[in-house]
């Protein structure tokens, strides 16, 4: 299997550089060449264009921004889908609207290439770790071709149903991470005022029934007060925005929603979702 991977972000990198280690032949592409560099050097190829890219590939992988980015790269000028691509697997990992991943499906199928939405659960530690939650939508026999690279880049990959499924379930998981980072920093906010710092407000939700992975590997950036993004926190707003755009009645999360837009307008949208804590500070 010759693997072909778009999209060599804050994700896109780690997970490219899991399947060189699992001795898979991969070549790349990124709309900013350079940042290719880092997986060139562990013997990625680098390809020039999309179209080269399809062609030395039997399934490719993408890992790009957001419904913009992905509709781009396939179906945009000198796109996948312009690219002679008949017979092979397309195994979107971005985090859509599941609209949009059944539109990229059906125009997949068009031109005879099959498409799986795979998005996945988990920052740049499980990315790095091979240990993400991977949700695939789409024909269970293209997940089974998919499924031993994907069990490359995570800890469990679970075949949930037609094209859209994986990016429904996506969006519902960081509905919740998206409510459970504001909490966080309401919870640390509120304590501050009443006089208990952060550190021991920390260690008091660590050591009891919510305390979380989450909250114990953001500690670290909370107390420092720097919040360098490993999942930005734009993408979170965009995940919200794309969760209210489904038109389910979820109080909390369009209260998050409004705040993660707040804190977008207020520039903090390349940092990471953890940021959060500092516009609600400032309110
Ligand atoms: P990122 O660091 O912002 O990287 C985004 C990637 O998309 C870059 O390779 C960028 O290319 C590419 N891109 C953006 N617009 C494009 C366009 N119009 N055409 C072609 N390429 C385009 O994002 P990330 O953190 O890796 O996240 C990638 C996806 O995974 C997002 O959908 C995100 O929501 C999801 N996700 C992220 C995390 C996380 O913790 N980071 C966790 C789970 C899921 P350039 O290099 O040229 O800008």
């Amino acid at each position: 299997m010759k693997i072909g991977w778009i999209g060599l972000g804050n994700m896109g990198i780690p997970m490219a550089r899991n399947l060189l280690a699992a001795d898979y032949e991969l070549s790349v592409w990124n709309r900013s060449p350079e940042k290719a560099e880092p997986v060139l050097a562990l013997g990625a190829k680098s390809a020039t264009t999309l179209a080269q890219l399809v062609d030395e590939s039997d399934i490719l992988f993408t890992m790009v921004s957001d419904d913009a980015a992905v509709k781009a790269v396939y179906d945009g000028p000198g796109g996948i889908l312009a690219a002679a691509g008949k017979g092979k697997l397309a195994v979107d990992m971005s985090t859509i609207s599941p609209d949009t991943s059944r539109f990229l499906a059906a125009r997949c199928q068009e031109v005879g290439i099959r498409f799986l939405d795979a998005p996945v659960s988990g920052s740049v530690g499980p990315a790095k770790e091979g240990t993400l939650v991977i949700m695939v939508g789409g024909e269970k026999s293209d997940y089974e071709q998919a499924k031993p690279m994907l069990d490359k880049l995570g800890k469990v990959a679970l075949h949930l149903g037609p094209n859209g499924a994986g990016t429904s379930a996506k969006l519902a998981i960081n509905l919740l991470l998206g409510i459970t980072v504001q909490g966080v920093s309401e919870t640390l906010l509120f304590a501050r005022s009443l006089g208990i710092s952060t550190e021991q407000m920390l260690n008091i939700i660590s050591e009891s029934a919510v305390g979380t992975p989450l909250v114990r590997g953001k500690a670290a950036s909370i107390l420092a007060d720097d919040y360098p993004a490993a999942f930005a926190l734009k993408h979170m707003a965009k995940d919200l925005r794309l969760a209210s755009e489904a038109g389910v009645s979820t109080p909390l999360a369009e209260s998050a929603n409004a705040s993660y837009r707040h804190a977008l307008e207020n520039g903090l949208g390349d940092l990471d979702l953890m940021a959060i804590i500092k516009d609600l500070e400032g309110k």
